[in-house]
């Protein structure tokens, strides 16, 4: 991963002109000069532009894999899908997952023919795959932070004759690589830590299968679903410093964890990287890291609201991986949690500045 983060800095370096500007220079226009249509690398907007490009080859670098980009997370996770299953053909979901995806398939997918079925995350680990066409994971889920293995579960929906679609938002391919793990696709949400200052909304679909990452390619062609330049352009700074931003953002959210599962007032703390956390033992063997993200149990919704509107260093926003930390009561959207469940995303602030700002707001 060192070499492959070295390369990702460096991917223009060895390409530069005597006097070409160092930094990626933003690219907005739709048409290209073509005399003839034969070897022009860019032809129009809608196929491609040199900011994609760029923004690919660093993502690129860093699945290990061919990556197409897409205006949003969600707009990668309808690629994955759309370009995937057909009529007839059965998706498995997380039912504890990102909620959009759910709503995208039962109103989208499930009109037009697939089978959508939803299973809990840790039901993943033992459930019969027979009949599927894809399965779809989360790990760790959002918000709930259950993990599951990511191997075992390729094993056995390719065994079924299944494919598997990965989302690995919250983790990013610096701390879990579930192509190497035999994943078919990742999906990605590069608005949040990748872009990192909550800025640009953007993402990705990651493949090893030339044919099948063709597929992804034509559907955003042809459906029109095109990242801008200026994100594009965003996103390739961001990416630039997200191994930086990474080791801040999850050594703080170690220290908060430990702090706020001794503390009083909090009545569950789930954490990946905390040594009696459920996913503790699976996130060591199969994730480079912990995550920025906590989930965080008060007595009730009043109690949460209060916290949240006491802590100066908490911004009440949902979304997470930003430079601010960030904090959010998940019941308000609906998520199967406790009125009082707080998903927290840590940001780059020092430790015992963030830390002491908490600590006061929950006393
Ligand atoms: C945010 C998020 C998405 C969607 O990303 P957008 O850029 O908001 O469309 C998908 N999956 C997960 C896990 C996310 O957190």
């Amino acid at each position: 991963m060192q070499r492959r983060l070295a390369q990702m800095l460096h991917h223009r370096s060895a390409g530069l002109e005597k006097g070409d500007p160092v930094a990626l220079p933003l690219t907005t226009s739709t048409s290209y000069h073509l005399p003839e249509v034969q070897g022009a690398p860019y032809i129009y907007a809608r196929n491609g532009t040199p900011t994609w490009a760029a923004v690919e080859a660093q993502l690129s670098l860093l699945e290990d894999a061919e990556v197409v980009t897409f205006p949003s997370g969600m707009g990668a996770i309808s690629a994955a899908l759309f370009a995937t299953l057909r009529a007839g053909e059965r998706v498995i979901l997380p039912s504890d997952g990102y909620y959009v995806t759910r709503v995208l398939s039962e109103g989208f997918l499930a009109p037009m023919g697939v089978d959508v079925v939803q299973i809990k995350t840790l039901d993943y680990a033992t459930a019969d795959f027979t009949g599927a066409a894809v399965v779809y994971l989360e790990t760790p889920s959002n918000p709930g932070l259950d993990v599951v293995d990511i191997a075992a579960v390729c094993a056995r929906a390719h065994a079924a004759g299944a494919m598997v679609i990965v989302d690995n938002t919250t983790m990013t391919p610096l701390m879990q690589r579930p192509l190497d793990l035999g994943a078919d696709l990742v999906v990605a949400a590069d608005t949040k830590a990748p872009a990192g200052h909550s800025d640009a909304l953007f993402g990705h679909v990651a493949g090893r299968d030339a044919a099948r990452m063709t597929r992804v390619r034509d559907w955003r062609r042809l459906s029109g679903s095109v990242p801008g330049s200026m994100e594009a352009w965003l996103v390739h700074r961001g990416l630039e410093t997200l191994e930086v931003r990474l080791e801040r953002m999850c050594a703080t959210a170690g220290v908060i964890a430990a702090r706020l599962a001794e503390h009083p007032a909090v009545l569950r703390l789930r954490y990946p990287g905390l040594p009696d956390d459920p996913s503790f033992a699976l996130s060591k063997q199969q994730m480079q890291g912990f995550g920025f993200l906590i989930g965080m149990t008060l007595k009730d919704a009043t109690v949460a609201e209060d916290f949240l509107a006491r802590c100066p260093y908490l911004v009440r926003s949902t979304s997470f991986g930003g430079t601010h930390s960030a904090g959010e009561r998940r019941a308000r959207w609906g998520d199967a949690v406790p009125e009082g469940f707080i998903r927290l995303s840590v940001g780059v602030e020092p430790v015992e500045a963030l830390w002491g700002a908490m600590a006061a707001a929950l006393d």
